[in-house]
C-alpha cells in the first residue's frame, strides 16, 4: 500500500511538472496547501524552509501575492492574489510566518485546539498564534481533535466542529469562520455539520480553483510538496494537477462515504 502510494505520488508530480513547464498562466481563486516548513522531515509532506523562501519569491517574482483565505473570499478572488494555508499547527509554521511577513504576505493558519492545549514542541502555542493573529495571519479550524468524520451524524459533528471554534476563540480573542476538514474528508454530513457549527467557509484537499459561485463549505486547494520546484508550484496554479481532483474524490469516497 505504502509502495503504491509513493509511486502514485511520484506519478503525479512527474506529471506537474511536466505541464508546468508548458502551462503557467495562474488562474483565480487558487488556495495553497503546506504542512511543515522543516529541513529533515517527510520529503513530500514537508517543505525545507529553504524550498519555502524560494516558493514565496516565485509568487512574487509572477506578480503574486499571498493572503488569507477570507481575505481573498473578501475581496472577490482578484487577479494577482493566492490564499496561502498551514493544516496542523506544527511549530515550524512560525518561522515560515516570519518570510512571509517580511514579504508583506500572509496566510490562513488551521489548527488543532485539543493538540495546541495538549502542548508540546511539535505544535503551535496560543501565545504564538495570538502574536501571529495580530500581525494579520488568519486562524482557522482544524477539527477538536483531528479526526475522521466517518460515520459520525452530522448533529454530533458539528458540536465537534462548533466546539473547536469556539475553543479557539476564547483562547484567542478572535472571530473563527474558516474550518479545514481533518484528511480532507468533506462528505455531505461533514459540510451540513460545517454549516450547522457556523462556518462561512470550509477547505477539502481536492486540487482546483476556486470559481465564483463555488460550494463555500468545499473549498479546493492545491497541495504544495517538498519535491515542489518552480515548474511543479507554478503549475499548480495553473491547474496542472487538477487533473487529481477526481482521483482524490472516489479516494474519499471509499474512505468515508
Ligand atoms: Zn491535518
Amino acid at each position: 500500500m505504502g509502495d503504491a502510494v509513493s509511486v502514485r505520488g511520484a506519478l503525479r508530480a512527474r506529471v506537474n511538472g511536466v505541464f508546468g513547464l508548458v502551462r503557467r498562466r495562474p488562474t483565480r481563486g487558487r488556495i495553497l496547501l503546506y504542512h511543515e516548513v522543516r529541513r529533515g522531515a517527510d520529503p513530500i509532506g514537508a517543505v525545507d524552509p529553504e524550498a519555502f523562501r524560494a516558493h514565496q519569491g516565485w509568487l512574487r517574482s509572477r506578480g503574486l501575492r499571498g493572503t488569507t483565505i477570507a481575505a481573498m473570499r473578501g475581496d472577490g478572488s482578484p487577479d494577482g492574489v493566492v490564499a496561502l494555508s498551514f493544516d496542523d499547527g506544527h511549530a515550524s509554521v512560525v518561522d515560515a510566518c516570519a518570510v512571509l511577513v517580511a514579504m508583506g504576505y500572509a496566510a490562513t493558519l488551521f489548527v488543532v485546539p485539543a493538540w495546541v492545549e495538549r502542548g508540546g514542541t511539535g505544535t503551535c502555542s496560543w501565545t504564538e498564534l495570538a502574536a501571529l493573529a495580530r500581525e494579520g495571519f488568519e486562524v482557522g479550524s482544524h477539527d477538536l481533535a483531528h479526526e475522521r468524520p466517518c460515520g459520525v451524524q452530522a448533529a454530533v459533528l458539528a458540536e465537534r466542529y462548533r466546539a473547536s471554534k469556539i475553543l479557539i476563540e476564547d483562547r484567542l480573542g478572535v472571530e473563527v469562520t474558516g474550518l479545514a476538514y481533518p484528511y480532507g474528508l468533506a462528505p455531505a454530513h461533514a459540510r451540513r455539520a460545517a454549516a450547522l457549527a457556523g462556518y462561512a467557509y470550509a477547505v477539502t484537499s481536492e486540487p482546483g480553483a476556486n470559481r465564483e459561485g463555488a460550494d463555500p463549505l468545499r473549498l479546493r486547494r492545491n497541495e504544495i510538496h517538498g519535491t515542489d520546484r518552480e515548474s511543479g508550484l507554478i503549475g499548480k496554479l495553473a491547474g496542472t494537477d487538477d487533473w487529481f481532483a477526481p482521483i482524490r474524490r472516489l479516494e474519499h469516497r471509499l474512505t468515508c462515504g
